[in-house]
């Protein structure tokens, strides 16, 4: 395999994932801002770049994972100066380009069009999974674009994930990402409200939550991320939720879903409550913006030492 995939954002999901397509036998030619994101890269067996420019010449894919739309859009379109060129002037005419970052659809919309006008093949195809499922190479990715172009990326997502799902045309990709991310923050607030309900009323944690687990209350935060000390292992909260999905991304996200549903005149009822209690838990002590996003369930009572 000597096909080269340039990648731009080596953070916490990007370097694995960079990690993976290199392990995998592609070349992969990275670029990050941060020195250290660089460094790892290259004793993961990347080739790295000092600019983004460089590191997509000649590229057959280029995959983008950076925090937010604005420096996506800025990345793929420029500044407008000719000193930042936006990496769609810089490809091959037969370079695909592959958005993974969480970002707003109108952000895909706006890099689809251009691209469009330019005959370059653009996706968004935003994950799910986390840093330990990019780790493992068992993302999903929730794909936006045209067919031909979701199964010729194919090639590359497969060895990052497991799941590829073609949502629908360019920012569709990212709807499903925001609206899974919705639902995911309001069964968390769920499941903790539950859970501190039962425990003021002296129930143990981890007999309520078996017993919801096999009654119709059972839901993925229930089963898998147990916002509860004590309750499951190897989770956030029993590690003082440290690592995991930080709630500055969760209220990132969620502000994401509101900009969405005035868009579209969405009703978001229960999305909006949840967006509101993660910024009251945010605005109560900064800190908790960089601990996992479970730890909601200080919100509701007290937690045992
Ligand atoms: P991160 O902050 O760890 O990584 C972002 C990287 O981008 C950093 O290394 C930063 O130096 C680099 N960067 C910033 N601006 C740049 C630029 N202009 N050019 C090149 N590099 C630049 O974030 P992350 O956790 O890796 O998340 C990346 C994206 O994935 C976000 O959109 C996030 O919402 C999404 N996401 C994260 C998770 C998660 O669990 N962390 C899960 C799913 C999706």
């Amino acid at each position: 395999n000597n096909q080269i995939v340039a990648f731009v954002g080596l953070g916490n999901m990007g370097g694995p994932m960079a990690a993976n397509l290199a392990k995998a036998g592609f070349v992969v030619q990275a670029f990050d801002l941060s020195e250290h994101a660089l460094e790892q890269a290259q004793s993961a067996g990347c080739k790295t770049f000092t600019t983004a420019a460089a590191a997509v010449e000649g590229a057959d894919f280029v995959i983008t994972m950076l925090p937010n739309g604005q420096i996506v859009e800025s990345t793929m379109l420029g500044s407008g100066d000719s000193q930042q060129p936006g990496l769609l002037g810089l490809a091959k005419d037969s370079t695909l380009f592959i958005d993974c970052s969480t970002v707003a659809a109108e952000s895909s919309r706006a890099i689809g069009k251009v691209a469009s006008a330019k005959g370059i093949a653009f996706i968004d195809a935003p994950v799910s999974g986390g840093t330990a499922a990019a780790a493992a190479g068992s993302l999903a990715f929730m794909c936006g674009g045209d067919s031909q172009h979701v199964e010729r990326a194919k090639e590359v997502l497969s060895v990052m994930g497991n799941n590829i799902f073609h949502a629908g045309d360019i920012g569709a990709g990212a709807v499903a990402k925001i609206c899974n991310n919705m639902l995911l923050a309001i069964h968390m607030i769920g499941t903790s409200e539950a859970i501190q309900m039962g425990v003021k009323h002296g129930l143990d944690p981890t007999v309520l939550s078996d017993i919801m687990l096999k009654s119709s209350g059972a839901n993925w935060s229930l089963e898998k991320y147990n916002p509860y000390p004590g309750v499951a292992e190897g989770v956030p909260a029993s590690r003082d939720y440290e690592g995991g999905f930080f709630v500055d991304l969760m209220l990132k996200d969620l502000n994401l879903a509101m900009d969405a549903a005035k868009s579209s005149a969405a009703s978001i009822p229960l999305g909006a409550a949840a967006r509101n209690l993660y910024s009251v838990f945010r605005q109560a002590d900064a800190s908790n913006g960089r601990k996992d996003f479970s730890s909601i369930v200080k919100m509701f009572g007290e937690l045992p030492n």
